[in-house]
C-alpha cells in the first residue's frame, strides 16, 4: 500500500479504456484517493459514477485547450480539500483526419491545435503545481514511440510527444528545487478511444506484439503500476526521465522475421 494517506488528480479519463482509467485501478489498489478532471459535460456524465468508486469526489471541468482552466480547477481542488500529492496528464488530440497518410499534409491549424492539447497543456499544468502539490509532489505524463521512431499515421502526434518529452526534462529541471518530480511513461500500444483516431492502429497493435521481447503488448494495469511507482515515494530519485512500459519493444532495431 505504498500510496496510503496520498490524493491525486487524474486528467484525462474518458472511459474504462482509457490508459487513466488503469492508472487509477492501480493508485487505488496501492492505498491512494484520487480526484478527476474532465474536457466537457458530456465526459463528465459519463464517468462520474467510475470517479465516485475512487474517491467520492465530484469531477471537475477542465478544458486544457481554455485559457485559465487549468488554473481555475487547481483553485478549485484547494480550496475544497487543500493540497494534494500528485498529478497524472494522460491527454493528447489531434484531427483524426490528419492520422493517415504522408505528415506533410498537416494543416497549421492542427499542428498548433494538437501542440497546445498534448503538449503545452502539461507545460502549464506543471507552471501551477506549486499552488496545488505539497512538498515531494510527483507529476506523470504519457508519451509514445512514434517520438523516437517513425511510426506509420502517427504523425503530428509524434511531434507533439518529441516536443512533451523534451518538456519534461525541462519542467524536472525548473521544479526540482522546490522537491516535485517530473516524468513521463512511454506507453506501448494500448487500444482506447484517443488509439482508435489513429488509422490502421490494429496493425501498429499487432506489429508491437511480434517486435516485443515479451511476445505480446502491454497491458493497462501495467502502464498504471509503472506510473504508481513514479507518483510514490519509492521513486523519489527519480525524476525528468521517459520510462518506457511496452514489453521492451522500443529496443528492438530488426527482427528477420519483419523481412
Ligand atoms: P483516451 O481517449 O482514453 O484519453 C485521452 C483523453 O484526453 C480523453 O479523456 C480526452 O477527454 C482528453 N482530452 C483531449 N482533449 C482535451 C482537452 N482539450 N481538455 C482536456 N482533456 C482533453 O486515450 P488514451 O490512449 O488513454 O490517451 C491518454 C494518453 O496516453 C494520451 O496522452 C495518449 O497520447 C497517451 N498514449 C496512448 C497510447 C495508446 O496506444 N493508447 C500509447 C502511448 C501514449
Amino acid at each position: 500500500m505504498i500510496m496510503n494517506g496520498k490524493i491525486g488528480l487524474i486528467m484525462g479519463l474518458a472511459n474504462k479504456f482509457s490508459i487513466a482509467y488503469g492508472i487509477a485501478e492501480s493508485l487505488k489498489q496501492m492505498g491512494a484517493k484520487l480526484l478527476f478532471t474532465s474536457q466537457t459535460e458530456y465526459f463528465k456524465n459519463k464517468i462520474s459514477d467510475i470517479a465516485k468508486s475512487f474517491g467520492d469526489h465530484d469531477v471537475i471541468l477542465c478544458d486544457v485547450s481554455k485559457d485559465g482552466d487549468i488554473e481555475k480547477a487547481f483553485d478549485c481542488i484547494v480550496s475544497t480539500i487543500g493540497k494534494i500529492d500528485f498529478i497524472v496528464h494522460s491527454i493528447a488530440f489531434s484531427d483524426k483526419d490528419e492520422l493517415i497518410g504522408k505528415y506533410y499534409n498537416t494543416t497549421r491549424a492542427n499542428f498548433l491545435h494538437a501542440m497546445n492539447i498534448s503538449c503545452y497543456s502539461f507545460t502549464e499544468t506543471c507552471k501551477h503545481a506549486r499552488s496545488i502539490l505539497k512538498e515531494n509532489g510527483s507529476l506523470v505524463t504519457l508519451t509514445y514511440y512514434g517520438s523516437e521512431k517513425v511510426v506509420p499515421n502517427y504523425n503530428v502526434m509524434a511531434l507533439a510527444k518529441a516536443a512533451l518529452e523534451t518538456s519534461v526534462r525541462y519542467l524536472a529541471e525548473d521544479l526540482g528545487e522546490f522537491g516535485i518530480r517530473v516524468n513521463a511513461i512511454s506507453a506501448g500500444p494500448i487500444k482506447t478511444l484517443a488509439a482508435s483516431g489513429v488509422s490502421e492502429f490494429s496493425k501498429i497493435l499487432s506489429y508491437d506484439r511480434q517486435r516485443s521481447p515479451l511476445r505480446r503488448n502491454v497491458t493497462q494495469q501495467e502502464i498504471g503500476d509503472a506510473c504508481t511507482f513514479l507518483l510514490s515515494d519509492m521513486s523519489s530519485g527519480i525524476t525528468g526521465e521517459i520510462i518506457h512500459v511496452d514489453c521492451g519493444s522500443n529496443i528492438i532495431g530488426v527482427k528477420f522475421d519483419d523481412v
